[in-house]
């Protein structure tokens, strides 16, 4: 449904030109969800915002850069989109996107009945009507009580956990293809993260969307998507089905962002972050972007040459010069 090949992105600054997103590419079909995951600075949202066409306008994306969208209608050359009234197909047409904070995306003057009716006069052919119908089911449908009375409040009388319903029913409502979902349960306490979580695995399956996950938890892209592709300084550095990956993280940047987490069945291990922090993308290392922080580094080859993907087993790839050892001392400590 959404295909990406070869995206870079760079911005231009006052500082001179920086490099936040370096030939990517990923792939999302219909039903799936791909979990973008990475530290903040891994161009993880950058990336998501290229998709809507949502980036500052000082941003220069590579000359072999391509981003299409696959309708019914025939392909969307995404980077392609010059006017505004052309670009509606990818923001909040045939792709929505939730945010980590709903707050900050609901206007705060405006009730939500409101803001949801204008979206679906903007991107349907509904009447004012039918399209005010159409919101009071959606809100029903992700499970706000009393929606027909709720329609006609304001976001600040919602719970945290109510608006990111709310932005759900809202980036719904108009069916689209592709939900960009950034951080969406982030700001959310543990229950209600849960409760989300499973409501947009229930949607997927009910509306056949293809949904691209971003987070910095690894832990919830274990419970939410299909695929993974880790992000590291606007690298994908290993990306493959998510059970592959976690059973046998084959870059020392997965294997560090999984030692980072709580495991439920041995609560005493000690959690280990990765250590230092991510490089500036004004100063991107040579060679190999994480050979600053790698513990597995090559003196002499990983901060001079640049690792290309090797593949581990169909559709899991790193980019790393050992990635092979790391994947079978994975695959000998499981057995
Ligand atoms: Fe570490 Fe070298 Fe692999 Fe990069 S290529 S992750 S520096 S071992």
């Amino acid at each position: 449904m959404m295909s990406v090949k070869d995206l870079t992105i760079q911005f231009r600054t006052d500082e001179g030109i920086i490099t936040t997103v370096n030939e990517i590419s990923f792939d999302i079909a219909p039903g799936e969800v791909l979990g973008l995951v990475g530290e903040s600075g891994s161009g993880k949202s950058v990336s998501a915002k290229a998709l809507m066409r949502l980036n500052a306008g000082n941003a220069i994306y590579g000359p072999k850069s391509s981003i299409v969208l696959n309708l019914d209608d025939g392909p969307v050359d995404v980077l392609a989109l010059r006017r505004e009234k052309d670009m509606q197909v990818v923001r909040g047409g045939a792709v929505s996107m939730i945010f980590q904070e709903p707050m900050a995306s609901f206007a705060p003057a405006i009730s939500i009945g409101d803001q949801m009716v204008e979206q679906l006069l903007v991107h349907t052919n509904m009447s004012k009507k039918e399209a005010r119908e159409h919101s009071i089911d959606m809100l029903a449908r992700v499970g706000i009580s009393e929606p027909s009375k709720r329609i006609d409040q304001y976001a600040f009388e919602f719970s945290g956990g109510m608006r990111q319903r709310a932005m759900i029913a809202m980036a719904l409502s108009t069916s689209p293809k592709l939900l960009i979902a950034d951080e969406p349960t982030t700001a959310l306490d543990v229950t209600i993260q849960a409760q989300v979580i499973d409501l947009m695995k229930e949607l997927v399956d009910e509306y056949g969307m293809g949904i691209l996950f971003i987070t910095h938890d690894l832990g919830v892209i274990a419970q939410t998507a299909d695929r993974v592709a880790v992000m590291y300084l606007g690298n994908v550095i290993e990306t493959g089905e998510v059970r592959d990956v976690i059973r046998h993280p084959s870059h020392p940047y997965t294997k560090g962002l999984l030692n980072a987490i709580p495991h439920l069945h041995d609560l005493d291990r000690p959690l280990t972050p990765v250590p230092g922090d991510i490089p500036s993308p004004l100063e991107r290392p040579t060679g190999c972007v994480f050979h600053t922080r790698c513990a597995y580094a090559i003196p002499g080859k990983c901060d001079r040459e640049i690792p290309s993907p090797n593949t581990m087993s169909p559709g899991h790839t790193s980019a790393c010069f050992v990635a092979k050892e790391i994947h079978n001392n994975e695959a000998e400590a499981v057995a």
